[in-house]
């Protein structure tokens, strides 16, 4: 299989079992009931106002802890539809291999007031990987980034919207997959990722596009350039409709896992 051989000589500190799991996509629709599912939860901030769940979500067996997934949603409090997302996800979920972690409000505050940021004068994804002396934001972002470090997470996905199509306007990432590097496999991931959302698509406008644009500070950017592993940032459309747009949050999560076979769905 020549795109994997491709990725495994490839030493960019990506670990091999995730670019295997991820590139030999074996097209079979069979779902199995996994046998035994264990929830944990952690929190984020605990004790503070900004005290917030991280669920994870893994397989009993021993064996199968690995890769480790984990979904941000909530940085923004009034992207909704992934934080509506990241809570069905985990409690529908059956884990077959590998651990997931799921953060469905990470700025529980600016979630609860349905505020972008809050306080409204920080951005929570603008400050990582944070700062455990800095102010309470920064503490967030040093929790959160410190759980990713905790349990060596394999890859990132961070869930989010934007009030306007990039298509119509590119100042707004509306439908889009933003990573922060050009680096092959990244692309290459994204790129097939888009593909699958955008087969369900007509309308031009709504399809989604993948962008390389780096931002400094965001979760997905230090996940990327201080943990060494493969992050995005997904952004729905809010100009879409809610319950539409929730499904795209869940469908681009499913694609990933179900195409590294870590999980099967409830009926
Ligand atoms: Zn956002």
């Amino acid at each position: 299989m020549k795109i994997f051989e491709l990725f495994s000589d490839k030493k960019n500190g990506f670990k091999i079992t995730l670019v295997a799991f991820l590139l030999i996509f074996v097209f079979s629709p069979r779902l199995t009931l996994a046998q035994t599912l264990s929830l944990l939860v952690e929190y984020i901030g605990a004790g503070t106002d900004y005290e917030t769940p991280a669920y994870i979500l893994q397989s009993q067996d021993k064996e199968d802890k690995e890769p480790v997934i984990m979904i941000v949603a909530g940085i923004h409090g009034d992207e909704i539809a992934g934080i509506k997302a990241a809570e069905y996800l985990k409690d529908n979920l059956e884990i077959e291999k590998g651990t997931l972690i799921i953060i469905p409000q990470a700025n529980i505050l600016a979630c609860k007031k349905r505020v972008r940021n809050y306080p409204p004068e920080v951005n929570l994804n603008r400050v990582y990987p944070g700062n455990l002396q800095g102010n309470e934001i920064e503490k967030l972002a040093y929790e959160i980034f410190n759980l990713a470090k905790k349990y060596d997470i394999d890859m990132l996905i961070d869930l989010h919207e934007s009030i306007e199509f990039y298509r119509k306007n590119p100042q707004n990432y509306g439908q889009t997959i933003v990573i922060d590097s050009n680096d092959d496999y990244l692309f290459q991931l994204s790129s097939f990722l888009a593909e699958e959302m955008n087969a369900d698509i007509v309308e031009e406008e709504h399809k989604y596009q993948v962008l390389v644009d780096p931002i400094p500070g965001s979760t997905a950017y230090s996940a990327y350039y201080q943990l060494g592993i493969p992050a995005l940032t997904f952004e729905t459309c809010k100009k879409l409709p809610l319950s539409f747009r929730i499904e795209e949050h869940r469908k681009l999560i499913e694609t990933i896992l179900l195409n590294g076979k870590l999980i099967s769905l409830k009926k």
